[in-house]
């Protein structure tokens, strides 16, 4: 990687598609939040980071929840996601989001979905106004809470929507959480015009993503990791433009894919499947959606046109208002030159 790519990735304007909320909590953040809520995590930032820096999965599912267990008022995710949008907008050249949120393990903590819908959408207004950065919700199902956990998810996307949601998703763990269990969710939210966005084939194989296809309707797949093994589904993603939100360090480290060397992005191109790069969890897993940018451009080779056009390609696979899309493709134009 050669310093001009990394910093033509650095100042290129980008649409982030697939990260969480809560696993975008950065140390400082993170800090903040424990000094509120004195207990077991630490408040020094230098010891968060010691705390943070990622050693295998079991540690990272730890960190994780000692996180969302700092999450107890509404005024907390208010500030979690208005500095989320912030360093977005601030450090990694993000215009437009898709945050992917977990609504359901907040009102498990006590925070009422009335009060988390508006900390959302008044931190959503507030980062718009000061960073320019656009904003949109993905509401997710815990699937290892299974289908009560699907009830609640779906009831807070229709009965109490907030304008900026987007799309319905499924996270969590694959192994042991059947996707066409959730199909009625998918199709109650696809009915009240929200896009499907499902997890599938991370952990995982093929048939996973053809579960998520053919039972949720996906309209993009969150990793789809394990679809390089199957040339008929990649044939299929090709042929229909279903995109695939790649996350190439998150899957390194929850050991989808051995290594970044055998990550399968390539193949994944090289089908004619449209692929957008992303950052997933990226303080837990140590990375940054423009570090994201600088390992694709590795895998595939790429130039500074090669990765204005994997910015377009998201872009073009966001659910960004039209207006939205065509001033930051514009905007990539102008940047790269075009
Ligand atoms: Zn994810």
């Amino acid at each position: 990687m050669s310093g001009s790519l990394a910093d033509f990735i650095a100042g290129l304007p980008k649409a982030e598609l697939h990260v969480h909320h809560v696993g975008s909590a950065s140390p400082s953040m993170v800090s903040e939040l424990a000094a509120r809520h004195p207990g077991p995590v630490p408040t020094d930032v230098d010891r968060l980071r010691d705390f943070f820096a990622f050693r295998d999965f079991d540690h990272f599912i730890e960190v994780y929840l000692a996180v969302v267990d700092l999450i107890r008022s509404a005024e907390d995710v208010r500030f979690l996601t208005y500095e989320v949008g912030r360093a977005l907008a601030t450090e990694e050249g993000v215009r437009y989001a898709e945050l992917t949120c977990t609504p359901h393990t907040s009102v498990l903590r006590g925070i009422p979905i009335e009060a988390y819908t508006e900390a959302i959408e008044d931190a959503r207004a507030a980062v718009e106004r000061d960073h320019g950065l656009v904003m949109r919700w993905i509401y997710d199902i815990p699937g290892e809470l299974g289908v009560p956990a699907a009830d609640a998810t779906l009831t807070y996307a229709l009965e109490h929507r907030p304008d900026g949601l987007v799309a319905f998703g499924l996270g969590g763990p694959e192994v042991g959480v059947p996707r066409p269990q959730f199909a009625p969710h998918f199709t109650a939210a696809r009915d009240a015009g929200l896009r499907c966005v499902p997890h599938a084939g991370e952990t995982t194989g093929p048939e996973t993503v053809w579960d998520a296809l053919h039972h949720l309707h996906a309209d993009r797949i969150g990793h789809g990791t394990s679809a390089a093994q199957d040339p008929a589904l990649l044939a299929h993603l090709a042929e229909h433009r279903i995109p695939l939100e790649v996350c190439p360090s998150s899957n390194v480290a929850t050991r989808a894919v051995a290594s970044l060397a055998e990550h399968p992005l390539a193949a994944f191109r090289d089908a004619g499947v449209l692929v957008t790069v992303n950052s997933d969890d990226p303080p837990m897993f140590g990375t940054t959606l423009r570090r994201e940018y600088e390992i694709a451009a590795d895998l595939l080779g790429l130039d500074e046109q090669g990765v204005a056009d994997l910015a377009r390609d998201a872009v073009r696979a966001s659910y960004a208002p039209e207006e939205v899309r065509t001033r930051v493709l514009a905007e990539i134009d102008e940047y790269a030159g075009a």
